[in-house]
């Protein structure tokens, strides 16, 4: 079956399910590994991501700590080169510990995977680490006590590309109230660090609104280029 008949197959409301990734350019990998260096930064950012999760699990900073079952940290390839960040855990978030999954999370992931970036060889993470109260939005205070959580994430997993998931994630990502279809489409620049950010619809407003699925597809045919162009600019040499 050609890419383009798995696209159009991935679209479809009964075959968002997980495929074989594409051949080419499918695989996210760290470049080069190997040496006592190498091993040392390794077992450094290992570390760092451990005390990062220490350090949210018993979080207070905000109220939300007294209505979660437990923070949702993130999860997937610390040295991925896509990040997708989503707004909150859910229900079922909260009940595993882990983000997108469910209903909207499985639609996640075949997005993901027929986009050739499986959710293995991607970094998922929420804006919040505590679900709110009833799935209601985040308050902006509750957003300014998490946010320093994710930027350190992005920090220690400096990926090529940033994709915020649905309207309440990009705008607070974003610090704007510009709706969410002016959002997409554009490369964004992300926090301090400048950080390159792509917006899409959220899997749940997908799930709700599958008409608006072949908008999300054009959306991550943008990542996937865009991201290849990164990776080339990285590998490109210098001087
Ligand atoms: S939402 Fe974030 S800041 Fe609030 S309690 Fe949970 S981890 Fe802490």
């Amino acid at each position: 079956m050609s890419r383009r008949e798995q696209y159009l197959q991935a679209l479809g409301v009964d075959t968002w399910q997980a495929r074989a990734a594409p051949v080419s350019g499918a695989s996210v990998q760290a470049a080069g590994a190997g040496s006592a260096a190498d091993t040392d930064d390794a077992g450094g950012a290992a570390l760092a991501w451990q005390r990062l999760r220490a350090e949210v699990a018993p979080c207070t900073r905000c109220e939300l700590c007294r209505t979660r079952t437990q923070t949702v940290f993130g999860v997937g390839d610390t040295h991925a080169q896509l990040l997708v960040i989503g707004e909150a855990p859910g229900a079922d978030e909260d009940r595993q510990g882990e983000p997108f999954v469910g209903r909207a999370g499985q639609l996640l992931n075949s997005m993901l995977r027929a986009a050739g970036h499986p959710r293995e060889s991607v970094y998922i993470a929420n804006v919040l680490k505590c679900r709110p109260p009833g799935n209601r939005d985040p308050r902006p205070e509750e957003v300014a006590s998490c946010l320093p959580y994710l930027q350190r994430q992005v920090e220690l997993l400096q990926p090529l590309l940033i994709l915020a998931v649905g309207r309440i994630a990009a705008q607070n990502l974003l610090a704007t109230d510009t709706p969410i279809g002016r959002l997409r489409g554009q490369v964004h620049r992300f926090g301090v660090s400048g950080r390159p950010l792509i917006v899409t619809y959220h899997p749940a407003y997908l799930l709700r609104s599958p008409g608006e699925k072949r908008k999300a597809w054009i959306d991550l045919k943008f990542v996937r280029t865009e991201l290849s162009r990164l990776r080339a600019l990285a590998h490109a040499p210098t001087g």
